[in-house]
């Protein structure tokens, strides 16, 4: 089965992502679970983890279909003490959100460097701030996602989502969540057939398709290992229809959130369409 929605609007209460996502076809969603550009969030109140589980069974959508994001501020291989305790606790408390409203899985960019300390004592900060989260909480795993690897950021290349598993003691509470258009500006071509094929074998010969838990489908602005993180509609950038087609006829891309982050909203509901009239 294939999951396929977008990253919603949660903005005037966690339930209103549900309605958003039903309002756009989708079997699938992503939100924030409190304002991704602050620190600070009022704790969910009773009443809305309520609301929102109500509304989860009457939409029909189960954890496995949604994959919520944290905070874009959160470094968890920050090289300051302050900056990383600081993220540390932020990241606790969205794990312990989505742990509350009964989401079992968590996406985040593992971290950034800043040109401070070496990428390996950066990728070791970060395998050590999961263990941190995973102690303190349960049933929620935490998903890497890779990234584009513009500026400092770490988690573009394959070995790097590899390396922080390795270092996680509960691997059944870890996994990744592949960003195609990151993918792509990374430089692992998704232009062709050939090419898709190639990439994921290599994925899976690094990191394991037993670890995916979730895809971000977006196309990308950019050429081919540009190193930046620019999305584009679907089939309007550089990686094209081909890929999203590939996707949806594989089954290793089965029974995970499949989420749009492009950037037209309008678009969505079109672009959903099409994925579904894709799958097999
Ligand atoms: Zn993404
Ligand atoms: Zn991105």
């Amino acid at each position: 089965m294939k999951y396929i929605g977008a990253h919603v609007s949660a903005s005037g209460g966690v339930e209103n992502a549900i309605k958003n996502a039903q309002a756009i076809g989708a079997t699938a969603f992503a939100l924030f679970t409190k304002n991704q550009r602050q620190w600070l969030a009022p704790a969910l109140s009773d009443k809305q983890i309520e609301q929102f589980k109500a509304l989860m069974g009457e939409a029909g959508y189960d954890a496995a279909q949604v994959l919520p994001h944290d905070s874009y501020l959160i470094n968890l291989g920050h090289p300051d003490v302050e900056g990383l305790e600081k993220s540390r606790e932020s990241f606790f408390e969205e794990m312990r959100r989505c742990e509350l409203l009964g989401l079992d899985r968590l996406n985040f960019h593992p971290g950034s460097h800043l040109k401070r300390i070496s990428e390996e004592e950066s990728l070791d900060l970060i395998a050590e701030s999961i263990n941190m989260a995973l102690e303190r909480t349960s049933g929620v795993t935490a998903v890497i996602e890779n990234t584009a690897g513009q500026g400092s950021n770490l988690g573009f290349r394959f070995e790097h989502l590899a390396y922080i598993i390795d270092r996680v003691k509960d691997k059944s509470r870890v996994g990744v969540c592949l960003d195609t258009c990151h993918t792509f500006a990374a430089g692992y071509d998704l232009r062709t057939r050939e090419a898709l094929d190639t990439t994921f074998a290599e994925f899976d010969r690094v990191v394991g398709f037993n670890y995916l838990r979730g895809m971000h489908l977006n196309d990308a602005m950019k050429p081919l290992g540009s190193r930046v993180d620019r999305h584009a509609p679907l089939g309007d950038g550089e990686i094209g229809w081909e890929c999203f087609r590939y996707i949806m006829s594989d089954s290793r891309f089965d029974n995970i959130p499949l989420i749009l982050e492009t950037p037209d909203e309008a678009r969505w509901a079109d672009e959903i369409a099409a994925l579904k009239s894709f799958c097999k």
